[in-house]
């Protein structure tokens, strides 16, 4: 085990040997013992200690829970890259990703609703195999394929997002300041208090009332900034059967952190 970093820190990364990836060693006044969890989001392993601990008593915790921490690192799903033959969900059906090369068709990514494999360059690919799929086609060198696909599912999700906030927004008679679309990986949506709504674009994967019901849960924090009954009731105003999308971002919201590249 090697350290990077200063003597006094508040986060530093430690080196375990056989891992791929530093744990990340943070110091919290709060914290009163050790604890030690994975990050599904980013498949971090993030070790909390009380702030008068040693580094060497880190080292120590990690030492003798490493086979716990290998376990929990294998039980990750394993993430899924936006590469050629790839399948991504996107508005919650699954799509074959193609990179199909330089083309004169229209964007540099665009979707083939009835999957086949005409109009796409590659030959023999998961894409005859998959022939029902829908495709969403990257054009351009192969190397800027994901970068374009990321910056497209970006953009794609920002419209849909404006388009539902401002619906929910006109119903409650609110309105945010500004909307701003990220790579949250702890949260779907927040609300800040000079109301900004902040999403993750990772939403234009789900199902499009999952994408709904987040619109509204946020756009219903511009007049209630807490989790009370007074904000339920908003929100069950503009978004009636919330109860679904709910149960269906904890049973798969984890999954959408899987595709792409982590940032
Ligand atoms: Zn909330």
């Amino acid at each position: 085990m090697r350290r990077t970093g200063h003597k006094s820190f508040k986060e530093i990364d430690l080196l375990v040997e056989g891992f791929d990836k530093p744990v990340l060693l943070r110091k919290n006044p709060r914290a009163r013992r050790f604890t030690l969890r994975v990050s599904h989001t980013n498949r971090q392993a993030i070790l909390t200690v009380p702030t008068y601990s040693k580094i060497q008593e880190a080292s120590e915790f990690l030492a003798e829970h490493e086979d716990w921490l290998r376990q929990k690192l294998n039980e990750l799903p394993e993430p899924i890259p936006f590469a050629n033959d790839e399948i991504l969900p996107f508005k919650g059906d699954p799509h074959l990703i193609q990179f199909v090369g330089s083309t004169k068709r229209r964007g540099v990514v665009y979707r083939v609703r009835e999957g086949s494999s005409k109009g796409t360059k590659s030959q023999n690919s998961l894409a005859d195999q998959f022939g029902d799929l829908p495709l969403i086609c990257v054009t351009g060198a192969e190397e800027h394929g994901p970068r374009r696909l990321a910056d497209w599912l970006k953009s794609e999700a920002r419209k849909e997002i404006d388009k539902r906030v401002s619906y929910h927004a006109d119903q409650l008679g609110l309105s945010p300041k500004r909307l701003s679309i990220r790579d949250q990986s702890s949260r779907w949506g927040s609300c800040s208090t000079t109301g900004v709504l902040s999403f993750s674009w990772r939403l234009i994967l789900a199902p499009s009332h999952v994408l709904d019901y987040v619109a509204a849960h946020e756009v219903a924090h511009l007049k209630e900034m807490n989790h009370g009954p007074k904000f339920w009731r908003l929100v069950r105003k503009t978004f009636p059967d919330m109860e679904e999308p709910q149960h269906w971002l904890s049973q798969f919201g984890a999954e959408l952190h899987r595709y792409g590249m982590p940032e």
